[in-house]
């Protein structure tokens, strides 16, 4: 049997041990502390100056990003439909109610014309406008920030960017995350780089940072004994696994690289093959991480992903469906939905292939020839 092909996994950069050896050392075995300190402003300085806040999962920036929006009990909050439903979920720990919004075809993220008719509607049935915007950039692809930034703008919505997937993606210029109100990134062990579990909330200001570390600390008043005014939450990043995230950044621009070139193998492997197409980006002002490559098998192939995946895995090799939307899950079966069938169309004949960085020039093949069998045997 071949070695197994994994889709996206850990890939260390041999220098985490110095850093968790540092937490042990001086005993910062805590969720806080100088790592942390570090982590936060090595992330502040790659996203280009912003104020981060090193948390203990993506979803809980995504939670706290929503809390610090005031989104409230029986607010309503725009979500891309299309993602995973970590991008949906915290909405709900809010008691607030997601409202569903298709993708456009260019970069499969919310579609900004829709959007805006679903503001327009709510506003109608409801009375009043949703409280927030949540847009994702999937597998790494950028959303059209500046048509939904303009909507969000023209209504007075702010929006929080799911850049989970995102981290070193670009568009026009600039990198995903820093341009919502508040951006959320994920360091789980499948994503670009890993602390093991964790994630990070981008934000607009100091302030606005020191409110969120607070609020990640159970909301502790700095007072000798426990004080509270506001509910808290226990999401901070523990220093050892901060100690993860720094010793990954050395990384940081090797991984992404790697994961561009292993998308340009894909892209080159299925050029003159009929019935398979890469995703691509869908502008030169944009440049996804490709955190994951993906492809769409022709519409006339009537091909399952499900029987792709079965034959990728029969020669062990990891594959996986795209994220099913949040329209079609029983989750959110009664959750408002606005758009067409252009996500739907995605997961119907979508493949997610091995991404990560740790494959090599030979598994990328192996995994291209499996597919060019596989639809050749149709
Ligand atoms: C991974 C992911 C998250 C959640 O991040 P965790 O760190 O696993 O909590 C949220 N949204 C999207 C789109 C993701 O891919």
């Amino acid at each position: 049997m071949n070695d197994r092909i994994f889709l996206s996994f850990p890939h260390p950069s041999g220098s985490e041990m110095k850093w968790i050896n540092e937490a042990f050392k001086n005993n910062w075995i805590v969720p806080l502390g100088p790592n942390v300190d570090l982590f936060e402003e090595l992330l502040g300085k790659y996203l280009e100056g912003t104020n981060v806040v090193a948390l203990s999962a993506g979803t809980a920036a995504i939670h706290l990003g929503l809390v610090m929006l005031d989104v409230q009990a029986g607010d309503e909050v725009v979500c891309q439909s299309f993602t995973f439903s970590a991008s949906a979920n915290p909405v709900k720990y809010q008691g607030a109610s997601p409202v569903f919004v298709d993708s456009e075809p260019d970069s499969w993220n919310m579609d900004p014309v829709v959007l805006e008719e679903t503001i327009v509607d709510r506003k109608r049935i409801t009375g009043k406008y949703p409280k927030a915007i949540v847009v994702v950039h999937l597998y790494g692809m950028p959303a059209k920030m500046n048509e939904i930034l303009a909507v969000g703008k023209k209504y007075n919505i702010p929006v929080l960017e799911d850049a989970a997937e995102a981290l070193g993606s670009t568009y026009f210029g600039h990198k995903c995350g820093t341009f919502g109100e508040y951006g959320a990134l994920s360091f789980n062990g499948n994503k670009v780089i890993t602390t093991s579990g964790g994630g990070a909330l981008i934000c607009p200001s100091p302030e606005a940072a020191k409110r969120v570390k607070f609020l990640a600390t159970q909301a502790r008043e700095a007072k000798p004994y426990y004080y509270h005014t506001v509910v808290g939450y226990n999401y901070r990043l523990s220093n050892v696994s901060a100690g993860i995230g720094i010793g990954q950044m050395d990384v940081l621009d090797a991984h992404l690289a790697r994961r561009r070139a292993i998308h340009a193998l894909y892209t080159e492997g299925f050029k003159n093959f009929d019935g398979v197409t890469v995703k691509q980006d869908y502008s030169s002002e944009i440049d996804s991480n490709f955190w994951l490559s993906t492809i769409l098998f022709d519409k006339d192939l009537h091909i399952s992903p499900e029987d792709a995946r079965q034959a990728l895995e029969a020669q062990n090799i990891e594959s996986r469906w795209i994220w099913r939307p949040m329209n079609m899950m029983p989750l959110y079966k009664d959750a408002p939905y606005y758009g067409g069938t252009v996500a739907e169309d995605i997961f119907n004949r979508g493949l997610c292939l091995p991404s990560g960085s740790v494959l090599t020039d030979n598994d990328v093949q192996r995994v291209i020839e499996t597919v060019k069998n596989f639809v050749k045997s149709r």
